[in-house]
């Protein structure tokens, strides 16, 4: 993949991402205000998304990786 860089960019969605809510749970962060609660974990410095549907950087990574920068 090589439109993540792109995707970051992209004001409008960096905006929605910053409407969602982190809440640290035992299993990850749960990020939620979407149509449904994800679990965003961490592996080293890699974050993963349970979202379904193998998006590369989907709206939660990009909420998490806003929040941590
Ligand atoms: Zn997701």
């Amino acid at each position: 993949m090589h439109h993540g860089t792109a995707q970051l960019a992209d004001p409008a969605r960096r905006a929605r991402a910053r409407l969602l809510m982190m809440t640290p749970t035992a299993q990850g962060l749960m990020v939620t205000g979407g149509s449904e609660a994800r679990i965003v974990t961490r592996h080293g410095d890699v974050l993963y998304c349970d979202c379904p549907d193998g998006v590369q950087l989907c709206k939660h990574l990009l909420a998490v990786g806003l929040h941590l920068a």
